[in-house]
């Protein structure tokens, strides 16, 4: 199952183990079972002395397998085989178990330790889902970390029937107990602020006691990442508050056009973006969303941005780097079956349809993919066009063509998606050029039409917005408030890709220096740092 390499750096991974760890297997005659016998005796075999496997657990669920302590009961269950996108997970359950240390923060450490209460969490994912395994890793960590913590990680495509029974339509699903918990991607600060109530609280009092920032960004894309590093490298006080690390890049498999980088996957390029910043004196807040901005009353007073949990910063200048969300296609029926058949993902809930007919909506360059994708997958694809024509790239639409289990609709209006209380089951449509109105059954439905910016925040304040809510900016990242700028998808800047944001963000640095050194500071940001005092007029 393992080849020479893989278990040759597993060797050297296993190293770093200092407890003995145990991977205690309950099994059937199924062949995952197998399958799941064979991967533990090969790692076991690799460090004898430091990961040993057996083949008595007594779990309800098989096959399953626990990952522990020697000794102990650690809360850690895969009913899975842990390859693809899990097998990293895999790796850092058996390293922390083996008491090797978790790249987090030391306060986040101890805010898991003293988590109060029971907490016997499930996540439902699929191997090829690259969004699982932050919420996986997270569940596992708090597992490792405190006992009364418990996390079963289950690979749907094992259990199916189960899937049908809790009609799991879309991964990671985390349930708390018998309870819905979450969907969708989730960082560990995420699931932390959930289940720790009195953390938003401690949190609002922390940030509110911040000193004032020169550079303060919002948002931690691309752009935002890329004007935190420039603002940084120029010495003055810089932070960076957003609500997830990466921005949409975390939703991306493949990168394959950052220049320099011939080949990388989202969640990498993620990390790599965070560890670049944090490089840097930056304050990162991240988990954080941010409600309002109130731009400073008068040239080199101090602007306020103001986040959900009621602290509010104060920096010289704001840097606007929000990026942009999934489009919804706003028809009856798309709110109440979301995760339940309706969803964005292709990569993460394709499998999920396996043997199953669904449709796509959105003929552009994403919409035409997710159909390519998804016809290797499911039984058949439906794609719904609004427009006459399909919009994406020629080359896709005739491969999209040249499939048997595909039909187009152009001129196809979507007009609700049909369920029967539990999931979807249809999707209704209105040919256009006819008028005649259409059913199709099928059990999915995965919408693909387009971003929309994040700036809900910012609507009715006086920061311009085009008629398409993108912040209005110039070719120096300038909005029209003195001291605010916009950078990346959130901005009116055409081709919303990642090299163009970095770009767009390192320039928004640049302007906010310059606006700095010639704005004289009318009110002092108390704690600036050594270079700041050169910028005060
Ligand atoms: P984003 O990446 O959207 O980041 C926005 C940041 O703002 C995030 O940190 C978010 O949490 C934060 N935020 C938003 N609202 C708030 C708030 N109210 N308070 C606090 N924080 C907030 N581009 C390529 O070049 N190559 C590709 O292969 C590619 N593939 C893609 C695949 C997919 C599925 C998607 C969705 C996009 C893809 N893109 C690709 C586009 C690329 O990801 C974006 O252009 C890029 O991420 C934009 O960067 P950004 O920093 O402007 O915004």
């Amino acid at each position: 199952m393992l080849d020479d390499n893989t278990k040759g750096q597993l060797a050297g991974y296993f190293e770093r183990i200092t407890q003995p760890v145990e991977l205690i297997a309950s099994l059937d005659d199924s062949a995952g079972a197998a399958d799941i016998r064979e991967l533990l005796t090969e790692i076991a075999a690799i460090a004898p002395a430091k990961v040993s496997a057996r083949f008595d657990g007594q779990f309800a669920r098989k096959p399953s397998f626990q990952i522990t302590r020697a000794g102990q009961d650690m809360g850690v269950h895969f009913a899975a085989l842990p390859m693809g996108h899990e097998f990293t997970s895999l790796l850092l359950a058996i390293l922390w178990a083996g008491g090797h240390p978790p790249k987090v923060e030391p306060e986040v450490i101890e805010q898991i330790k003293a988590l109060d209460g029971e907490f016997s969490f499930t996540t439902w994912m699929s191997l090829t889902c690259h969004n699982c395994p932050d919420v996986v890793q997270a569940l596992n960590l708090m597992a490792v970390l405190n006992p009364r913590v418990r996390h079963v990680a289950i690979d749907g495509g094992l259990f199916q029937q189960e899937v049908e029974a809790r009609q799991i339509m879309a991964v990671p699903a985390v349930f708390l107990g018998e309870e819905s918990f979450a969907s969708g991607r989730m960082e560990l600060a995420e699931i932390l602020a959930k289940v720790d109530t009195g953390a938003a609280a401690r949190d609002a009092a922390k940030l509110g006691a911040k000193d004032a920032f020169d550079v303060l960004i919002v948002g931690a894309g691309p752009a935002g990442a890329a004007a935190a590093i420039y603002a940084a490298r120029k010495g003055i006080r810089t932070g960076i508050v957003a609500e997830r690390f990466g921005g949409q890049t975390l939703d991306t498999l493949a990168i394959e056009n950052f220049i320099s980088v011939p080949e990388t996957e989202g969640p990498k390029f993620a990390a790599a973006l965070e560890q670049h910043v944090r490089a840097y004196e930056v304050d990162v807040m991240s988990g954080q969303r941010v409600s309002a901005l109130e731009p400073a009353p008068t040239p080199g007073a101090l602007a306020s941005v103001r986040l959900d949990n009621g602290a509010v910063l104060k920096s010289r200048t704001v840097i606007l780097a929000t990026g942009a969300r999934w489009r919804n296609v706003n028809v009856p029926g798309e709110q109440e079956y979301k995760t339940k058949g309706v969803a964005y993902c292709p990569h993460c809930d394709g499998p999920l349809f396996k043997g199953k007919k669904v449709a796509v909506i959105g003929g552009g360059n994403s919409g035409v993919e997710a159909a390519i994708d998804l016809a290797g997958v499911v039984e058949h694809v439906t794609l719904i066009e609004f427009l006459d024509q399909l919009k994406a790239d020629a080359v896709l639409v005739s491969k999209l063509k040249s499939l048997p289990n595909v039909t187009i609709h152009t001129n196809a209006q979507t007009t609700e998606i049909t369920g029967d209380g539990q999931k979807v089951n249809g999707l209704r449509y209105k040919d256009r050029a006819s008028g005649a109105e259409h059913l199709i059954e099928l059990a999915g439905v995965f919408v693909q039409i387009g971003l929309v910016p994040n700036t809900d925040f910012l609507k009715g304040g006086p920061v311009e917005l085009s008629r398409f809510g993108e912040i209005v900016i110039d070719a120096k990242c300038h909005t029209n408030v003195p001291g605010v700028f916009g950078a990346g998808d959130v901005t009116t800047v055409p081709y919303k890709q990642i090299i163009i944001a970095t770009g767009e963000g390192a320039k928004a640095a640049l302007s906010a220096f310059d606006h700095l050194i010639r704005t004289p500071q009318v009110e002092a940001a108390p704690a600036a740092t050594a270079a700041s005092p050169a910028l005060v007029g």
